[in-house]
């Protein structure tokens, strides 16, 4: 299947890896809204909020909490937002939460530099 996140997945595509386990993986968004923009993806295909199995859903959030938090540590970041597109809003057609920190001033950082800073 030629999908760009299980490429990802599989190495083929480099990311800006943060955070992996046996059912999902997280890395920096290549064209963020905000430094620290995240998105966390089940490894196994699935489509949307329709499609995923509840068990992956469910530690897929659990772990977001956690993500977020670090991301957000890291960066300093005073907010956060979690957004999940579906349907024509959706670009990428496999599942993925966003993370967007949030700043109350504009602040511009490179991404290798923001993985930097979460992964140091
Ligand atoms: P959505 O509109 O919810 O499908 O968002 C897709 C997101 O994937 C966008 O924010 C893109 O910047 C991001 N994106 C696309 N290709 C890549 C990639 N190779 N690595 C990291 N993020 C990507
Ligand atoms: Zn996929």
């Amino acid at each position: 299947m030629d999908c760009i996140f299980c490429k990802i997945v599989n190495g083929e595509i480099p990311s800006y890896k943060i955070y992996e386990d046996d059912m999902i993986m997280a890395f920096l968004d290549i064209n963020p809204y905000a430094p620290g923009h995240t998105l966390i993806i089940p490894k196994e295909h699935t489509l949307d909020i329709t499609t995923i199995n509840k068990e992956t859903l469910n530690h897929l959030m659990d772990k977001a909490r956690d993500i977020a938090k670090l991301v957000n540590e890291k960066l300093d970041a005073p907010g956060y937002t979690l957004i999940q597109n579906n349907g024509f809003v959706q670009e990428i057609k496999h599942f993925h939460l966003h993370i967007i920190p949030k700043y109350r001033k504009n602040y511009e950082l490179d991404v290798k530099d923001v993985y930097e800073k979460i992964t140091q």
